[in-house]
């Protein structure tokens, strides 16, 4: 099983389940050709697709086209079932920083078939995961820059003030449906800059007050 841990705690937490945010950014939408949902997007990813900072992405042999998102992860440390706006922070015990990596081609032939498009974003592999921060680290989550370049070069810059959902409506939208449990790991979505990676890539995600990850493509 695994294990994420908090920068400066003995605790490490056994990870449950991983649900994922799409279409937060305006501009991602945009860039994509998607509509602005009126429902939050939610799809899950396996626990079995973390990778650590530092780790070895390898893109499955049935894509061509493998995008980076870069994306704040929050990690839950207490359980709550339709938590609301008011309460939701004291639910986040750490914050992250995730890369959702997506198989574009997959997932548009997937969802031009009408089925679910998880093989384009569960693989083994696909969620690159650094340690968490403690969340009072972190003064405020929707006012932080997230950065990632590939080989050097920018791609993704944006901050998560241009969230549409902040991370408080995240949780209160997600508990809706799914109990949150110690443990659980969200990602909030993704900003403007998706593109693809190759064979030998460098990525260097950074996310200001939380931390880095860095990632090479096999
Ligand atoms: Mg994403």
């Amino acid at each position: 099983m695994h294990q994420v841990r908090i920068k400066g705690s003995e605790k490490s937490y056994p990870v449950g389940k991983i649900v994922c945010l799409g279409r937060n950014y305006l501009e991602h939408i945009r860039e994509l050709g998607n509509q602005v949902p009126d429902r939050a997007v939610i799809f899950c990813k396996p626990a079995s697709s973390i990778i650590p900072d530092g780790g070895t992405i390898e893109i499955p042999d049935y894509s061509n086209d493998c995008h980076h998102e870069l994306e704040l992860a929050l990690l839950i440390g207490k359980s709550g079932k339709c938590i609301s706006e008011q309460d939701a922070l004291d639910h986040v015990v750490g914050y992250g920083v995730a890369l959702d990596l997506t198989l574009r081609d997959v997932q548009a032939e997937q969802r031009e078939r009408g089925l679910p498009w998880e093989i384009a974003k569960g693989f083994d592999t696909s969620c690159p995961l650094s340690d968490f921060v403690a969340a009072d680290q972190v003064d405020n989550p929707n006012n932080i820059r997230l950065t990632l370049t590939v080989n050097g070069e920018m791609r993704q810059e944006g901050t998560t003030a241009q969230m549409m959902r902040s991370v408080e409506q995240i949780i209160a939208e997600i508990s809706k449906f799914y109990t949150l449990e110690e443990g659980d790991i969200i990602l909030t979505g993704t900003p403007a800059g998706v593109s693809a990676i190759e064979s030998g890539d460098q990525l260097v995600g950074k996310i200001e007050q939380v931390g880095s990850l860095r990632s090479t493509v096999a």
